[in-house]
């Protein structure tokens, strides 16, 4: 490709709009461009990237003998309704009547389209196991769309769905995503930890998240420094540290005493004020659920964990009730609200079963109460693990301190059991003509975000630096002054001679300034750069630089095909053009 005839429209500025680095250098290296909230078009230079994404993507799960198809993605809304899903999934899902009045969703996931589509088709054991996977534009409606491709409503994502005959069946199949999984992520150069994770609206036995590891993520993972426990925060169990730990100094069992707090209603507010730490103050929260109102608590520096809370709880939903509704429920302003006469069943964080002389709200507008002791005044409450894991907990395995990290979920593999294949009647005979429900697990890749992932993980100041494996061209090849006649052969004889070889090149032939070119090199992150240019010319050289070193070298114009062959092999290149 001629950078002259490429439709590549670079940015000198940092688009106002974009807040993380990757969303930033896609805009400016000419990727994406925003059409709406969300929703972006590709440019040649982001497809290039983005089709390599899937390639790598397309070729493993090949490899791990899973066959890909092509499913609509306009969905009936008579499939959701069979598994309860078109209420469940509420604003999220884009839904919309054809001429018919009929509804219809543009698919924010695949498991009821393709589990219709196995439930025709598959009837014997011997149709089983069968893993079918799409890459497809899906459509969320998210509440905060952000970061460019990183959470967009119009999304490209891999997912796949394995049918099998049993659990066994259908575990074996896991793991050989997971491994899938493990190598798709590697081979693109990406620094990435699969964790334990909670499986939401797709639900599910269990399932793991794929976390890329960067500061900008919206994830945030603990895990073992000793054993390989790692978790998303939403999941992660806690072992409740030692007693010692949590009980503050001074004086102990003495009575409850009310102290006015007036116009103190935060934890931050009331702590300062009584000159406390926000760990020797327990926060009393309420919950909404299906089986009536409970009052939680957790200690003041902890945030509730609505995931193990629906869990222990044994219910659909808990949803934390706003001021408002506090003030209605229990008929005290939020921010006094605490357990001591409280009416509603309550359910404490583990953490708290050990405290002592600590503040709590008095269920009396404008007060609270000090010295309260958990193991005297809290006599009717259930204790459970209910709260969000934070750096330095003890890991749930083997004990010892867990580390906190913010990660990307580029992917999320869910082991799915029969919730689908009962409710949609996915059934098969097995040898003995008995009627089985299959068992199946999914899982998916985001397309875009991974590539942003990968900028996130691989940038300087000066632009994007591609892993070889998904980069939109793997050679750039910078003509300085193009006018001149020796310069211009050299640079399109190397040209031709890279691209018989397989080699994607961008030929930088451009009447532009060397700075510009250089610049725009690096803003596109294009991982090799070969530069042919008068100075080293006069001595029959050309200068070849990686992206990501400092330091270029020159070698001769003779042999210079074979060194960059050479080069490119040393990084994996196989010079094969994909496209
Ligand atoms: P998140 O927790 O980030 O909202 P999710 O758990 O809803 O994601 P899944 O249903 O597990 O996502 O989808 C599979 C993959 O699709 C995710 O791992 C992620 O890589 C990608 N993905 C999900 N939502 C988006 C989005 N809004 N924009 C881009 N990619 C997305
Ligand atoms: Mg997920």
């Amino acid at each position: 490709m001629r950078y002259a005839e490429l439709f590549l429209p670079t940015l000198k500025d940092v688009p106002s709009e974009a807040e993380v680095i990757s969303h930033q250098y896609m805009l400016r290296a000419g990727m994406i461009r925003k059409v709406a909230s969300g929703i972006y078009s590709f440019l040649p230079v982001g497809l290039r990237a983005l089709r390599k994404v899937e390639n790598a993507i397309r070729e493993e799960m090949n490899r791990a003998g899973a066959q890909e198809v092509f499913l609509p993605s306009v969905q009936p809304a008579e499939l959701w309704e069979e598994t309860g899903r078109w209420d469940l999934m509420g604003d999220e899902m884009l839904r919309f009547k054809d001429r018919h009045q009929r509804d219809f969703c543009y698919g924010p996931t695949h498991e009821e389209v393709v589990t219709d589509l196995v439930r025709r088709e598959v009837r014997s054991y011997r149709d089983l196991p069968l893993n079918l996977y799409q890459i497809q534009t899906k459509f969320r409606d998210e509440i905060r769309p952000r970061f460019g491709l990183m959470r967009g409503r119009e999304f490209s994502m891999k997912d796949a769905y394995s049918f099998d005959r049993d659990e066994e069946g259908a575990e074996k199949s896991y793991w050989i995503m997971f491994e899938a999984y493990k190598r798709i992520f590697t081979r693109m150069g990406l620094d990435f930890r699969p964790v334990e994770a909670e499986t939401g609206n797709i639900g599910g036995a269990f399932s793991h998240e794929f976390m890329v590891l960067a500061d900008s993520g919206e994830d945030s993972i603990v895990f073992c420094t000793s054993c390989d426990y790692a978790a998303n925060i939403e999941k992660a169990e806690i072992l409740p540290a030692p007693d010692s730990d949590q009980r503050p100094g001074g004086e102990t069992q003495a009575d409850l005493q009310l102290v006015e707090t007036r116009e103190k209603r935060t934890v931050e507010d009331v702590t300062r004020f009584l000159g406390v730490d926000a760990s020797q103050l327990i926060k009393t929260l309420v919950y909404h659920t299906e089986k009536g109102d409970y009052a939680i608590l957790v200690r003041g520096n902890r945030e509730a964990n609505e995931y193990k809370i629906k869990k222990v709880l044994g219910v659909d939903t808990a949803a934390l009730a706003g001021p408002e509704e506090v003030k209605e429920i229990l008929g005290v302003p939020a921010g006094y609200v605490g357990p001591v006469g409280m009416s509603l069943p309550i359910l404490a964080d583990e953490e708290i079963r050990a405290m002592g002389n600590v503040v709590v709200g008095a269920n009396k507008e404008d007060h609270h109460y000090l010295h309260f002791e958990p193991a005297r005044d809290l006599k009717d409450a259930r204790f459970a693990d209910l709260r969000v894991a934070v750096e330095g907990d003890a890991c749930p395995r083997c004990g010892k301190k867990m580390e906190e990290r913010r990660g990307i979920e580029v992917g999320h593999v869910f082991m799915l059991g029969t919730k689908y294949s009962e409710t949609l009647r996915a059934t098969y005979l097995d040898p003995e003509g008995k009627e089985r429900p299959v068992w199946m697990g999914c899982y998916g890749i985001g397309v875009g975000r991974t590539l942003a992932a990968a900028i996130e993980q691989n940038h300087d100041s000066d632009g994007i630096i591609f892993p070889f494996p998904i980069a939109p061209f793997t050679v750039i090849l910078t003509a300085l002054n193009p006018q001149d006649a020796k310069i211009q052969t050299i640079a399109e004889g190397l040209y031709t001679a890279l691209q018989q070889k397989g080699v994607e090149v961008l030929l930088d032939d451009r009447d532009e300034r060397p700075g510009k070119k250089f610049k725009d090199a690096d803003l596109i992150g294009i991982p090799l750069r070969v530069t042919v240019g008068p100075r080293q010319l006069k001595e029959g050289k050309i200068e070849v630089k990686l992206r990501k070193e400092a330091e270029a070298i020159t070698v001769p114009v003779e042999g210079a095909v074979d060194h960059i062959l050479g080069l490119l092999e040393d990084h994996g290149q196989t010079h094969k053009a994909s496209f």
